[in-house]
Parts: structure tokens; C-alpha cells; sequence
């Protein structure tokens, strides 16, 4: 396995952090506090062929492989966590619709997607269906060439922002994904979630009131909804767990830059063992994860399945990117505490991260899953 990004990757790499570091996270705080990631910075990131990153050419997309889409999610997750949530929402619904879609599917909503006309979203959970969703509620009764959509799905990011989504409901061969335009009568969007952080992500509830959607929307097959958004969450992990390796960097750099300033007891506390300790930890987290994400990417980039490394990333992703941020947090004392130091918005949207995209305790199962397959015992959530 070699892991050296080759010519284009680092051009590509370079130019992201560039962007990243100019457009976006100079705008970070005031995407938290404003609570909106402006519709001119998605435009910006639009142009630059981001919304479309992984997309072919045929649908307008940059076609960036596996690698380079990590460092592209990595750069963002390092400028501002909320935006590149928005992002990874997005990415993740049009990866749904590129893998699982119709020809006709894919010329009529990818484009618009990868230029930025129309935001993705992904509404799987619901209020009484997060971790398990095969115990979804929300029905899809077919009605002539139509399907009527009724029930209420929870924690869609970007919703209310979205012009695209992908529903998943109940038809009576079972689970099954749609693709729901956003003006789709019976379609409406609840208030907006006050979060812990990640604030400059939407999240709301979709209600669907008999929404009425063409059976030419149902993504994939009838009744395999739940393979549609199993198989689109080896890509969300992967996506997430570079977000937070991005975000750890972050937490590290600031952790650094105040070490390196502050003084006590005459000298500066970058030369304190104890501080300095925290700054190795929390740099051999960052580089224990960048490697898990080297490896699914390299796995994706070789057509091989990567399914597991994705969710080991993600897993250590969660933990690395929320252990960084509390350390960052120590380094900085008394100032670590007070909003206008970034590390404190850092170690709120750090917290999201194990239970965004499934949580913590679930992908530890399905670890073990893969662990005990050996050993002939099935395990479950
Ligand atoms: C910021 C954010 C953005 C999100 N965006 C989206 C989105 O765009 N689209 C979308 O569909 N969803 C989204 N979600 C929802 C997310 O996927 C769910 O929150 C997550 O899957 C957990 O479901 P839940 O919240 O219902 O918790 P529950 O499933 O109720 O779990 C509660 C607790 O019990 C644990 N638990 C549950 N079952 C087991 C088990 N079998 N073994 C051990 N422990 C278990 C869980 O790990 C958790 O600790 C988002 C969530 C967040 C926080």
C-alpha cells in the first residue's frame, strides 16, 4: 500500500487548504453566531466545482477521486465545521442518487446538484427511529404512477434549504428511497433545531402530508431502501471522518498557537512537559487518524470495498476530533472557556460528530460485527 498522494492529489490539496483558509474560515465565526452558512459561500464553493466534487463530468461534477474528495472534506472540516456539515449533506445525498440512480434520475438532479442550484438533503431518521431505521413509520401508499408520502423524518440537515431530497419511507415491499423535489406539494419543513453547535447547519423535521411523488422518483429498488442508504453511509463515514480529522487540526493549531504565546510562571507554557504532552497526544490522534482514512480512501480509490475502514475512520474520527478539542480547551485555560476563543465553537461542533452519520455506539457494532464474523458469531445491534 502506498499512501503518497501523487502529483494532481497535492496540487489538488494545496488548493483547497488555499481556498479553505481565504473564503471560509475567516467566516467561521460569524456562520456560528449568525447561525447560516451564507448562500454566497456555497456559490463561491459552487464555482470552484466543490458541490459537485465527486461527481463524473457528464453531470458537471470535478470528478475527484476518493483521496483528493478526503482532503477537499478535510480542508473544510479544518476552516469551519458547520459549512462543511452543510457540505457533507449535500455530497452525501448526491452520492445516493449517482450510485443508486436512473439514467434519468442522474441528468435531471445531479447537475443542478454539482452547480449548486439545488442543496442536497437525507432524511432517513425520525423521532422514534434513529439508530434502528428499519423501525421507520413514515408510509409511502402507492396511488396510480404516484406514491403518497406521509409521516414525519427528524435531524435533516440542510433542510428548508435543500431543493433535492432523499426520502426514505415505508412502501408495502418495505423500506424504499425517493427522491422528493423540495416544492413537492405536502412537503413542509419544521422549525429550525437549536443546536449545541454546528450552527451554521440547517436542521429541521420534514413533514410529509400525502406528498405526492412520481413512482420515476423511487431511488433504486422498491423495498431495498435500506441497502440505498446503508451502502450511501460507507461514503458518509468516510466523508465525516475526514471532516473531523480536518476539525482536530484545527483544535491542534489553536492549542499551539495560544502554548506558544501565553506565558506563566516567566516562560512560555509550550515549554510546560504537561502541555507539551497534551500537543503529542492530540497530534498522534490526528496522524492515527489521517491513516485510517489514507487506507478506505485508497481502498475506495482501488474499486475495493472499504465499508469498514470508513466506519473504524469515523468511529476514531468522533473520539479524536472530540478528545483534541477538550485538551485544546485545557491548553488554553480560563480562555478556553470564554465564546470568543475559537476552540470553545470547535469543542461544540466536535461534539455532534459521534452521533451524526450513526453513533458511536453503533459503528463500535459493527466493528464487532466484522471482529466476531471470523469466529462465526453474529452480531447485532
Ligand atoms: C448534527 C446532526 C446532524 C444530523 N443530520 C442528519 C441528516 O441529515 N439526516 C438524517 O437522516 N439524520 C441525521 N442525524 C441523525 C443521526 O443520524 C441520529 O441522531 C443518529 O443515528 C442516532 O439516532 P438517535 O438520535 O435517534 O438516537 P437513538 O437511536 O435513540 O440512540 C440513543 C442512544 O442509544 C444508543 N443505542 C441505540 N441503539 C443501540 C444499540 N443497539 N446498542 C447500543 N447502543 C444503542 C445510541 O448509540 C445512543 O447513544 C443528525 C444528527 C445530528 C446530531
Amino acid at each position: 500500500m502506498d499512501f503518497t498522494l501523487n502529483e494532481e492529489q497535492q496540487m489538488f490539496g494545496q488548493m483547497f487548504g488555499d481556498f479553505m483558509a481565504k473564503e471560509v474560515a475567516p467566516r467561521a465565526e460569524a456562520i456560528d453566531a449568525e447561525g447560516e452558512t451564507p448562500s454566497e459561500l456555497l456559490e463561491q464553493a459552487a464555482m470552484q466545482g466543490f458541490l459537485g466534487a465527486i461527481l463524473p463530468e457528464d453531470y458537471m461534477g470535478a470528478a475527484l477521486d476518493m483521496t483528493s474528495y478526503t482532503l477537499l472534506a478535510e480542508a473544510w472540516g479544518r476552516a469551519d465545521l458547520s459549512s462543511a456539515t452543510v457540505f457533507h449533506a449535500h455530497m452525501m445525498t448526491a452520492m445516493a442518487i449517482l450510485a443508486h440512480g436512473t439514467e434519468d434520475q442522474k441528468a435531471t438532479y445531479l447537475e443542478a446538484m454539482a452547480m449548486g442550484e439545488k442543496l442536497g438533503a437525507f432524511a432517513l431518521t425520525e423521532p422514534a427511529a434513529g439508530s434502528d431505521p428499519a423501525g421507520m413509520l413514515t408510509e409511502a401508499k402507492p396511488d396510480g404512477s404516484d406514491y403518497l408520502l406521509n409521516g414525519v423524518k427528524s435531524w435533516v440537515t440542510n433542510a428548508g434549504r435543500a431543493g433535492t431530497y432523499v426520502v426514505f419511507a415505508r412502501a408495502p415491499e418495505g423500506v424504499t428511497g425517493f427522491i422528493v423535489d423540495a416544492d413537492t406539494p405536502g412537503l413542509k419543513v419544521g422549525g429550525r433545531e437549536k443546536t449545541l453547535g454546528l450552527r451554521g447547519a440547517e436542521i429541521r423535521a420534514l413533514y410529509l402530508d400525502h406528498a405526492r411523488v412520481p413512482a420515476a422518483n423511487v431511488l433504486g429498488k422498491v423495498g431495498h431502501g435500506l441497502r440505498v442508504a446503508l451502502s450511501t453511509m460507507d461514503f458518509a463515514h468516510l466523508s465525516l471522518a475526514a471532516l473531523t480529522l480536518g476539525g482536530a487540526e484545527q483544535a491542534l493549531d489553536l492549542g499551539v498557537q495560544f502554548a506558544s504565546e501565553r506565558k506563566q510562571f516567566g516562560v512560555l507554557i509550550a515549554k510546560k512537559q504537561a502541555i507539551q504532552n497534551y500537543l503529542a497526544d492530540a497530534k498522534l490522534k490526528i496522524e492515527a487518524l489521517r491513516h485510517l482514512i489514507e487506507h478506505a480512501s485508497w481502498l475506495a480509490v482501488q474499486g475495493k470495498p472499504y465499508s469498514f475502514e470508513a466506519t473504524m475512520a469515523k468511529l476514531y474520527g468522533g473520539q479524536a476530533i472530540y478528545e483534541t478539542a477538550n485538551t485544546m480547551i485545557q491548553v488554553h485555560g480560563g480562555y478556553g472557556y470564554i465564546v470568543d476563543y475559537p476552540i470553545s465553537r470547535l469543542y461544540r461542533d466536535a461534539r455532534a460528530m459521534s452521533i451524526i452519520g450513526g453513533s458511536a455506539e453503533i459503528q463500535r457494532v459493527l466493528v464487532a460485527r466484522h471482529v466476531l464474523a471470523e469466529a462465526g458469531i453474529e452480531v447485532k445491534p
